[in-house]
């Protein structure tokens, strides 16, 4: 029994179905949240979850500063604070986007309890129902999910091994208008897209900004992997060439994702009206995590720990890869990500992965089906691996299995 087929499920079972607000009804459960119960079987191998593997973190020296910190600080750390977010911590991650290219002013960030947040509180501030949002085929599911939920209309624009097509890009955004609907704006994951890992190249970027620009559509740019390059450096963010784009960045993946702390850089009347949603939204972001945060960049080789995780990801990326080529039958084909989590397989013609994934747990491996990752119904025959949670081991174990059911599929 999958979750959604749960008698809890079942609106007939349901007292309040009359009264919910209609936006309830974009609301989906997550496919990955749906599948974290059985994935987290011991005997399943779970290339599922999108979780980063934190375990190295240096937890006894991380306690030793966070005490120090609430020693120093007393009740400050435990108080309301400012609705933009602490001043200081604003300041700090402007060292860490300038990695990536970006110059700005502290004040035109605001601190949101990660940047799901953030695209909670862009999407409130622009969307009406029935707006059109553009996204990447294919796109991050938490935030289609978002999208969904303020009842938002998303269409996505064809990308390929280069991310996304500004060529299509601009065939969308015109077939969109010609249908009299109203554009609000383009999502997209540049850097080691989840789920497709692919990286859109440099000229791409300046393509797809400029076409934005030119049809007055806004760009929200979402980098929470942009450090984690596991190949070259990374490529320079959008924002870094225009000061118009909309950045969300976030600690989850160059730290830890518990702390719950991003933030979104705009432009200074979106990031007034970002503000107001925020403080209608929570008061105030997590200040707790906020010091610690601040304390975490301020105390500890923040930058050094980064290589860490780059050097660990890049094993097992190199893993899975490898596993992928020795073992998957022919009419596969899989992306090759310069970083990130996540590796984008193609099965061959006439599989569906939706279908394939009940038999998948039945070989006790977990992945997440391509479909879960658009909002039109495509992706049947794409499925998402992670690479990021497993050992190495355990990935090889993993596609072994995966392998062994996409040939048991071509059989049937
Ligand atoms: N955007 C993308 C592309 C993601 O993959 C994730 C997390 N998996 C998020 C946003 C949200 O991350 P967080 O809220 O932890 O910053």
């Amino acid at each position: 029994m999958t979750v959604t087929d749960h008698p809890r499920y079942d609106t007939r079972l349901d007292r309040y179905v009359d009264s919910y607000a209609q936006r309830t009804n974009g609301m989906r459960v997550s496919a990955v949240r749906a599948l974290f119960a059985v994935a987290n079987r011991p005997e399943i191998v779970s290339l599922a979850g999108g979780m980063p593997n934190i375990k190295d973190l240096p937890l006894g020296d991380i306690a030793d500063s966070m005490a120090e910190m609430i020693r120093t600080r007393g009740t400050q750390v435990m108080q309301y604070g400012s609705g933009q977010g602490e001043p200081e911590l604003r300041e700090q991650i402007l060292d860490v986007m300038a990695l990536e290219g970006i110059v700005a002013h502290p004040d035109d960030l605001v601190i949101t309890a990660g940047s799901q947040q953030g695209l909670d509180l862009v999407t409130r501030i622009f969307c009406d129902p029935g707006d059109v949002v553009l996204a990447e085929s294919p796109s991050y599911v938490g935030a289609l999910g978002t999208f969904l939920s303020y009842q938002v209309e998303v269409v996505h624009v064809p990308s390929d091994d280069q991310g996304l097509d500004p060529v299509a890009l601009v065939e969308t955004i015109a077939r969109v208008k010609a249908a009299g609907k109203r554009i609000k704006f383009l999502y997209t994951i540049p850097n080691y897209n989840n789920p497709s890992g692919v990286t859109q190249s440099a000229r791409r970027r300046l393509d797809i900004v400029a076409a934005c620009r030119a049809a007055g559509v806004l760009v929200v740019e979402d980098n929470p992997y942009g450090l984690l390059a596991l190949d070259a450096e990374p490529i320079p963010a959008m924002r870094s060439a225009a000061d118009d784009v909309i950045y969300l960045g976030s600690f989850s993946k160059t730290f830890a994702p518990g702390f719950r702390v991003g933030w979104v850089l705009a432009p200074h009347a979106v990031r007034e009206k970002l503000v107001l949603a925020q403080e209608s939204a929570t008061l105030c972001p997590p200040v707790f995590s906020q010091f610690a945060i601040s304390n975490y960049l301020a105390n500890h080789d923040w930058k050094g720990q980064v290589v860490v995780f780059r050097d660990m990801y890049r094993g097992r990326r190199d893993a899975m890869l490898s596993a992928l080529e020795e073992e998957m039958p022919p009419g596969t084909s899989w992306t090759r990500p310069a970083g990130g989590f996540f590796v984008w397989v193609t099965l061959p013609e006439g599989l569906d992965s939706q279908a394939m994934l009940p038999r998948g747990v039945d070989a006790r491996v977990a992945f997440v089906p391509g479909s879960a990752f658009y909002a039109d119904g495509q992706g049947a025959r794409n499925v998402r691996l992670s690479f990021c949670f497993p050992p190495a081991e355990r990935i090889e174990v993993g596609v072994q299995r995966f392998a062994e059911v996409v040939r048991r599929e071509l059989d049937m």
